[in-house]
């Protein structure tokens, strides 16, 4: 006897992989009924069946013996700039690789006493006004940072023990998630194909959806994020004074002080009132014209994240893992653990959608 594979682990190995039960049912000839039962837990499946799931979608086998529950009640999750015409299979898959690699991150830093010097909380944004500007003016005051830019909002989040992680989409419909289960820490997870600075506005927003819709949200969920996003990166007091007066040519070198698009520095232009309404207008004309709202010039140094970096260090330095004992520990094949966690970022393939 064997223990039984876990239900929940078997579609979420088959959904990282962007397969739906009838393909994988097809590609390893087995019936799409068979798949379902044994997803649903209704028959258990034979170690034969795990060995052929497990080979087919690259996982080992003791992939599909983890005990987790992987999306309950406990967690909640997050969609950053879902494009309308985003299919919900490609959804659903990112979604599946953001679980998978929160199973990587409860392995990788189980042992490891993770040192914060902030932490996370959850701020309800009834009891400050509904205000989501001053949620993000309270959050930055508890994580003691100073007036002006934040000059790197991954450090920041990781400063607080969250962890930031880049993957290629496949997609540039989707900018990024995040999840924040019991038990493990706030997980973003970032589109690498998108701008740094739409990375940093990502990483805001999605930090404000934590922070204050980790009970349902009443009002608009989205408008807040953006709201606390914007105040976050860039406190109406203390971008107003850069802001009064703007003219076009100094949006770009603006856009490197603060780490935002030129668009959302028009766009605070227009919400502080540093910018007459007409002015404001004529800021977004241009900016069509010279075609930067498709792509925008003067893109920003890209922010590296380095929490899971240094645990995986800590592993192969301090407890003399090798690759394959890592790999193990992830339950991943070594060439994936390879590809995803050691080489750089921009060359990590996406492994989902073959
Ligand atoms: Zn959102």
């Amino acid at each position: 006897m064997f223990p039984s594979a876990n239900p929940e682990m078997l579609i979420l190995g088959r959904q990282s992989r962007g397969k739906s039960q009838v393909e994988l049912a097809n590609r390893i000839q087995r019936s799409a009924g068979l798949i379902s039962k044994v997803e649903n837990g209704i028959v258990p499946a034979t170690l034969g069946l795990v060995e052929d799931i497990a080979t087919d979608l690259r996982y080992p086998a003791s992939f599909f013996f983890r005990p987790e529950r992987v999306r309950g009640s406990d967690s909640v999750c997050f969609h950053h700039r879902k494009r309308q015409a985003m299919p919900s299979k490609l959804l659903a898959t990112v979604e599946a690789q953001m679980h998978v690699t929160q199973l990587h991150i409860k392995s990788l830093l189980s042992e490891l006493e993770v040192q914060s010097p902030n932490g996370f909380v959850t701020l309800d944004v009834d009891t400050y006004d509904g205000s989501p500007q001053r949620v993000a003016q309270i959050l930055r005051s508890l994580w003691r940072l100073p007036a002006g830019p934040v000059p790197d909002m991954v450090r920041v989040i990781e400063s607080a023990g969250g962890v930031v992680v880049f993957r290629h989409f496949g997609t540039p419909k989707l900018d990024g998630l995040s999840c924040w289960a019991k038990g493990c820490p706030p997980l973003f997870f970032v589109n690498a194909e998108i701008p740094a600075d739409r990375a940093r506005l990502t990483l805001a927003h999605e930090l404000g959806h934590l922070v204050m819709h980790f009970t349902p949200p009443t009002a608009n969920p989205e408008t807040e994020a953006n709201e606390f996003a914007l105040e976050f990166l860039a406190p109406a007091a203390d971008i107003v004074p850069d802001l009064r007066n703007l003219r076009f040519a100094q949006l770009p070198g603006l856009k490197a002080k603060w780490g935002l698009s030129m668009a959302a520095l028009i766009m605070a232009a227009g919400k502080t009132g540093a910018v007459p309404p007409s002015k404001v207008k004529s800021f977004w004309v241009l900016l069509s014209r010279n075609g930067y709202r498709t792509v925008e010039p003067f893109p920003l140094p890209s922010e590296k994240p380095s929490m899971l970096q240094r645990a995986i260090a800590l592993h192969y330095d301090e407890h003399d893992y090798s690759v394959e004992e890592l790999a193990a520990l992830v339950d991943l094949l070594p060439e994936e653990f390879v590809s995803l966690y050691e080489s750089p970022e921009e060359e990590r393939p996406l492994s989902v959608l073959s």
